[in-house]
């Protein structure tokens, strides 16, 4: 049987309980019951069945995986907030290329050299 749902000891047994045909488990430590039932394999089911607290092994290994998790999401979030930089970036180089090479073509073709062209507004 598992331990008492209550106190956390090892020391529930199986008792009678009033009534015709009644069982149920009692712990030996803080005499807390278990559900009546009308045998003594179905109180010591019923007992099991009872909503017990994680033990604290359990509760701390499954804060280190939440923590884990975390870490991980956030380097993740991170790490595509930089290629989403990266790649705005490449796209900014891209689009300068072309602008350069659609520059330089207008300038071989007319061999005119505009102040425009070099970007200088006053001469
Ligand atoms: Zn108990």
């Amino acid at each position: 049987m598992d331990r008492c749902p209550a106190c956390g000891e090892d020391e529930a047994y199986p008792a009678l309980a009033p009534g015709p045909s009644a069982y149920t488990v009692i712990c030996a430590v803080c005499r807390m019951r278990g559900p009546v039932r009308d045998s003594v394999v179905g109180a010591e089911e019923a007992w099991d069945d009872l909503p017990r607290r994680k033990d604290a092994e359990a509760q701390k290994a499954r804060a280190e995986r939440l923590a884990a998790y975390v870490r991980a999401d956030l380097a993740r979030r991170k790490a595509e907030a930089v290629a989403r930089a990266l790649e705005g970036a490449a796209g900014y180089r891209e689009a300068d290329r072309v602008a350069q090479d659609a520059l330089a073509r207008v300038l071989s073709a007319t061999g005119d050299i505009l102040p425009g062209d070099l970007g200088e507004t006053s001469q």
